[in-house]
């Protein structure tokens, strides 16, 4: 697909005036929206991960029969498969990223599982030395449908012991129940694993505009290159090696930069000025690209 974009033939590589990275970014973000073939890759097992542990299909069935045993916990030796080989990858990415909501109790882990916005073994830093010795279910801190916390752990953890005392137990019986926490339903589709691997982008202003329905696309690929100062003007020829003498094509006197050749050239200012005045655009004075 890169050698495609940028020679125009998927078996010839062409120069990459942007980096791959940046392509794959949103619009919006400054890229083209491109997906990143791996980083998809690992947003479909991600995705296949959640399905393990919340799907009804058959295959989920399946999966999760084979895989897990009870809480999420995954066997130690070693399963001949070709699915759960790439599954067990994305794996730890699922479970230490879950949110538990609190049902019987039953399957979640007290002091591992983020069940209360981040586990209880990071909150009350407690030494990974010890991890192997708490071995407490929520259900052992739930009678009848009440918290019960030992006065020794209302003593030491006031904050934390606020926070549980907080968190509804459901008046009916029911299982506990597994949240993503990045979406607002709560469950992970595709997209959502994708955006979750690759991480917050920033928004940039002309990110949208620039792919505006009204532009033709031709136009929005050369202003999405100047925007990245990536288009072939003498200034970018010089830095990548090319010895030329540059001059403006237009004011004779300047080097030909991004910034001077669609900005600040004095030869482009009425067009700049009409330009303006046609969309009531405040025009700064010094704008640099
Ligand atoms: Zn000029």
């Amino acid at each position: 697909m890169r050698n495609f974009y940028w020679s125009g033939d998927p078996l010839r590589k062409g120069a990459a005036l942007i980096s791959w990275k940046t392509c794959c970014l949103p619009k919006d973000c400054g890229g083209l929206g491109l997906k990143n073939i791996f980083t998809l890759n690992r947003a479909l097992l991600l995705r296949r991960c959640w399905d393990m542990v919340t799907g009804s299909s058959d295959s989920s069935i399946f999966l999760r029969d084979r895989f897990l045993k009870k809480n999420l916990d995954t066997f130690s030796y070693y399963q001949r498969s070709s699915i759960w080989t790439g599954l067990k990858k994305l794996w730890p990415t699922l479970v230490s990223n879950l949110r538990w909501q609190v049902g019987d109790g039953r399957s979640i882990h007290f002091w591992k599982d983020n069940w209360l916005g981040g586990s209880l073994v990071d909150s009350l830093n407690i030494n990974p030395s010890f991890w192997p010795y708490l071995r407490d279910r929520v259900c052992d801190y739930i009678v009848q449908k009440r918290w019960v916390l030992p006065n020794e752990f209302l003593e030491n953890f006031p904050e934390v012991s606020e926070d549980i005392l907080k968190t509804e137990i459901p008046a009916i019986d029911m299982d506990d129940t597994v949240l993503w926490p990045t979406t607002s339903a709560g469950s992970l589709n595709t997209a959502a694993a994708y955006s979750f691997l690759t991480g917050p982008s920033t928004s940039l202003e002309w990110g949208k505009a620039i792919w505006h329905k009204a532009v033709q696309p031709r136009k929005s690929i050369v202003c999405w290159k100047v925007f990245h100062l990536k288009i072939m003007v003498d200034e970018v020829l010089q830095r990548r090696g090319k010895i030329l003498c540059s001059q403006c094509s237009f004011c004779y006197y300047n080097v030909e930069s991004v910034s001077h050749l669609f900005l600040n050239c004095p030869s482009l200012g009425e067009l700049w000025t009409w330009l303006f005045d046609i969309f009531r655009l405040q025009r700064s004075v010094g704008l640099t690209l």
